[in-house]
């Protein structure tokens, strides 16, 4: 078959930067690129195949649950504002090639499937992950969702909004799954969460994930654990209406799906790029994918460094997605910048429970070859007697010997959630424990007790370190 082809430039002496992906790291990896350089110096030309741009995933939870009462909220800049600031946005458009020693890429209109090639001087892959769906019957019958995308999202509110029961169960309980069980709650719903781990939440460890357990229960969700689900039954009209796991069935009017997602690097691993062990994009700190000069990547399509264990790791969040996109715009657009790691730090809510983590967790640290301390303690959000203090557990451990802090998990309500930062900041940092118990965290009665949840964690760590 001819394709037509864009040659780069155009006769005009200008680079041409091809974006494919237009979300968090594509579009802020373009717009910064275009803060830097003019269209007379930079033509950027950038591939969605969606129908959105600059979107944040992230709200989808609270969109579905009524929180954000509108869709366009989530929308953090749209196609016309990207078109507006000299940005060359081709929305539903899916690149279906990388050609890498010709510099082009193969471009198919996803309405028309009409194809072409456009040639870069510099290529951003920012092609997101993909959602881990079930290869099972019924995976694919109507009233069971994702919620990946925003056309996900508005799928799954038409089905809530015209659903004649109100049963909803949730597969997996990862931070996704628990947030949708909220929203869900929210909506009225009576909600069932089936989970393979032993606790929900599996990226903290087993006795805190406990603690979440305990708390959806009493929202009024029903947790299933080391549950695998085996089929979706549905019934006459095609619509689900069970989900069966080993040894039970539990009725459903729409099923949420919430397994987890891998990185979206098929293209990539076409092209012959290089992939780790996650099937993640590997980069160096600048964010150029390794070995190739003028091709980039970044968000959940590339692995990134766990900066506690020294290990290569997939963590598909948007913190590190808007991060890398910065970063990847500035060295494209003539700057330098690098995204040295990560510690791990993620955040989420289901009701007024607040769960959080950062660092290693035990398995983690065992991993990586750590011998570590563990402390976990209870205290409150507020001075005991202040109104409205509630309880806080807060989990930490530091290395055996040294003291280095390396990972802390905390479940509560009020104040639980941001105050991980704290721990963020000391392990980026490498402090010991000791070192933390000394930190000038700020105090009054209505924000904390004299001595803040973390520093009594640290004052305890601190202490089995030294064998008092
Ligand atoms: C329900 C939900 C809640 C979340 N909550 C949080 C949170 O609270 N905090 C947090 O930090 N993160 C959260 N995340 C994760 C966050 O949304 C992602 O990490 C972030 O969106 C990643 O950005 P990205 O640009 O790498 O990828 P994506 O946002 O996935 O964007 C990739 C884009 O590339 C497009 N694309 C892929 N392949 C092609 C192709 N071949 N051609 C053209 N276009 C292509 C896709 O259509 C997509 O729009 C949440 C995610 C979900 C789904």
């Amino acid at each position: 078959m001819s394709l037509s082809e864009s040659v780069r430039g155009g006769g005009s002496g200008r680079e041409r930067l091809v974006v494919v992906g237009g979300d968090a790291a594509g579009m802020s990896a373009a717009s910064r690129a275009r803060r830097l350089k003019g269209p007379g110096e930079l033509e950027i030309v950038a591939f969605e195949r969606g129908h959105f741009t600059s979107y944040s995933a992230c709200g989808i939870p609270y969109w579905v649950g009524g929180d954000v009462p509108d869709r366009d909220d989530l929308v953090a800049r749209t196609p016309e504002e990207h078109r507006a600031r000299g940005i060359d946005l081709r929305l539903r458009t899916e690149v279906t090639e990388i050609d890498v020693p010709g510099q082009r890429v193969r471009a198919r209109d996803v309405d028309s499937g009409a194809e072409s090639w456009t040639s870069y001087d510099k290529l951003v892959i920012a092609t997101g992950a993909r959602p881990i769906r079930p290869d099972m019957p019924g995976a694919d019958a109507d009233g069971v969702h994702g919620v990946q995308t925003l056309d996900d999202g508005q799928e799954l509110i038409d089905t809530l909004t015209r659903a004649r029961g109100r049963r909803a169960v949730v597969v997996g309980a990862g931070y996704i799954g628990v947030e949708m069980a909220e929203a869900l709650i929210n909506r009225g719903y009576e909600v069932t969460v089936v989970n393979r781990g032993s606790e929900p939440m599996s990226t903290l460890d087993a006795d805190m994930g406990r603690l979440v357990h305990e708390a959806m229960e009493g929202l009024g969700i029903t947790m299933v654990n080391d549950a695998e689900v085996t089929k979706l039954l549905t019934g006459d009209d095609g619509r689900v209406r069970a989900v069966v796991t080993d040894d039970a069935e539990y009725p459903a009017d729409v099923v949420v799906l919430g397994l987890g997602v891998r990185p979206e690097t098929s293209l990539a691993e076409a092209a012959g790029l290089p992939l780790g062990a996650h099937r993640g994009l590997l980069t160096d700190l600048a964010m150029r994918v390794r070995g190739h000069e003028n091709i980039w990547a970044g968000g959940d399509c590339v692995e990134v460094l766990d900066l506690v264990s020294g290990r290569e790791r997939h963590i598909a969040l948007g913190t590190h997605a808007n991060k890398h996109g910065q970063v990847i715009g500035t060295n494209v657009g003539g700057g330098y910048a690098t995204f040295p790691g990560v510690v791990g730090t993620a955040v989420s809510k289901v009701c007024d429970l607040e769960i959080a983590r950062t660092g290693l967790r035990e398995k983690d640290a065992r991993r990586a070859g750590l011998r570590f301390e563990t402390v976990t303690v209870e205290s409150t959000s507020r001075a005991g007697y202040y109104p409205g203090a509630s309880p806080m557990t807060v989990k930490m451990l530091a290395e055996r010997r040294t003291g280095r802090l390396l990972g802390v998990q905390i479940v509560g309500r009020e104040g639980a959630a941001k105050r991980v930062d704290i721990a963020a900041v000391a392990l980026t940092a490498g402090m010991t424990v000791e070192q933390m118990t000394a930190l000038d965290l700020g105090y009054a009665p209505p924000f904390s007790p004299v001595w803040d949840p973390v520093l009594v964690a640290a004052r305890k760590a601190a202490a089995k370190v030294r064998g008092d």
